[in-house]
């Protein structure tokens, strides 16, 4: 998968927006103390986080560019947790440890927030927050889960009633939601392209058309042969999200790459602030979601389903019509002036795959649908490791790279995948029923 079109047909709102540009490719060989392979958050992360700690001989090498993957062309959503869900991480590690695990997540929201200040990154920054909105009419069940996110986490989460949520959304489909504080969203491909100026500025290398064809040990360190030169490295960090797999199989077999779609509406003027009074960034409580959110210019930006398929950017424009006019139905002609979508990259566990292989290799995947804080943590726990503190990297050691099953796994995946939208459509439906007969 090299070029962007080979990648994924359809050109993002986002590469519209900010421009095209170009990073220089990799032209005959260097050498550095750290390369990274990945110019997505968790690579770039990485190389900001260790240039942070004074560790600046750092070069990133993309087959594509900084945010050319998954980073680049998301939800922009930046809100806490991991794919995993809370109950889960509680189940699998108990209050304490998950307690843990979660808060870095939160201070990882903060971190990326404070970069954006810290190194003046315009990026569209929209600090009005992230809900999650009620679709099945359950309050209780909500304000339970806040309840246990607050004793259990230490995850404080505000519940609004339908009242409250339709002052923000006006939508007839939810009841009320729950807000984060200290979530907002963003525009992802400004945001990495910033952190990847930031690397420049501070003596660390960025290339971009540069794909890794192999990776090998060199003596006590790495060499790693790219198209158009080769890159010597004492350390090598592996961070190619769902869009390569043959480079390290020993912990790229882990992957199972899964795909979500977002399209773009036409300017919408006074109409969106009629729906959206308040500019927050919404999803819903279903297993197969809708996240939409506000854009400056008056679009609204809509996304949602997953699926093992890449999809053509007129079939995108289609589900995503159909998904926006059950929320907004006023909206069902509306013009969606750009559709694509993009690659995540799922662990059987749903947790990131963050370490150190037996070979030295150190790697960072598997962020799922939950990446921009999560990508931020593991570059700070990586920065940690290779600077000498690998005591939060252990805490990631419980989620191993396991085998995801290949083909048979990718068609497990998507049968779960159906068995939970048709999960979400029963009791969608049991809902409704329940309602008429009332
Ligand atoms: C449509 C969509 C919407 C999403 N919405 C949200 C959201 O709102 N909020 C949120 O938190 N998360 C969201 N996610 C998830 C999030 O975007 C990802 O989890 C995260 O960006 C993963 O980052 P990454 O660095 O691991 O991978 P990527 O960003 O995919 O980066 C991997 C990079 O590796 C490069 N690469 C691959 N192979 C090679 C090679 N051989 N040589 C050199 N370079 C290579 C690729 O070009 C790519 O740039 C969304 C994902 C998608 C696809």
């Amino acid at each position: 998968m090299n070029t962007r079109a080979e990648r994924w047909p359809g050109r993002s709102w986002y590469e519209a927006e900010a421009g095209d540009e170009s990073r220089p490719a990799l032209d005959g060989s260097l050498r550095c103390r750290v390369a990274v392979v990945g110019a997505g958050l968790a690579g770039i992360g990485t190389a900001v986080s260790l240039i942070e700690r004074g560790v600046d001989d750092v070069v990133v090498i993309d087959s594509d560019g900084p945010g050319g993957g998954a980073s680049g062309r998301n939800g922009g959503f930046v809100f806490a947790g991991y794919s995993l869900d809370n109950e889960a991480l509680i189940a699998q590690r108990g209050s304490e440890e998950a307690g843990r695990l979660h808060r870095w997540t939160r201070e990882s929201v903060r971190l990326i927030r404070e970069r954006i200040d810290r190194y003046d990154i315009d990026c569209q920054v929209n600090d009005a927050g992230v809900l999650l909105a009620d679709w099945f009419g359950e309050p209780r069940r909500l304000m339970a889960c806040a309840e246990r996110a607050r004793s259990r986490l230490g995850f404080g989460l505000e519940w609004l009633s339908p009242a409250e949520r339709a002052a923000m959304v006006r939508s007839d489909r939810y009841g009320g939601a729950l807000f984060e504080p200290g979530s907002f969203h963003f525009h992802p491909l400004r945001h990495i392209r910033g952190l990847a100026d930031l690397i420049e500025r501070r003596g660390g290398r960025v290339f971009g058309a540069s794909p890794a064809l192999v990776i090998r040990r060199a003596g006590p360190g790495w060499r790693i042969r790219c198209e158009g030169g080769e890159v010597r490295a004492d350390e090598v960090v592996l961070a190619t999200g769902g869009y390569d797999r043959r480079l390290a199989r020993r912990v790229q077999r882990a992957l199972q790459p899964v795909a979500t779609y977002i399209a773009v509406t036409r300017p919408l003027g006074d109409r969106l602030g009629h729906i959206m009074p308040s500019p927050v960034a919404v999803y819903d409580t279903r297993f197969a979601f809708d996240y939409y959110r506000p854009l400056p210019d008056t679009r609204l930006l809509w996304g949602g389903r997953i699926s093992m398929a890449s999809r053509s950017p007129s079939a995108i424009r289609r589900l995503m019509r159909r998904d926006l006019a059950r929320v907004f139905p006023h909206l069902h002609d509306v013009t969606l002036e750009y559709a694509w979508g993009g690659w995540m990259s799922y662990a059987r566990h749903e947790m990131p795959i963050i370490g150190q292989g037996a070979d030295g290799l150190w790697h960072a995947l598997a962020f799922g649908g939950h990446g921009m804080a999560t990508t931020t943590l593991a570059g700070e726990v990586l920065a940690e490791a290779l600077c000498g503190d690998r005591s939060r990297l252990a805490a990631f050691g419980h989620w191993p790279a396991r085998w995801a099953g290949g083909l048979a796994g990718r068609a497990a995946g998507q049968a779960i995948y159906w068995r939970a939208q048709f999960r979400d459509w029963w009791k969608d439906r049991r809902g409704s029923v329940a309602e008429r007969e009332l």
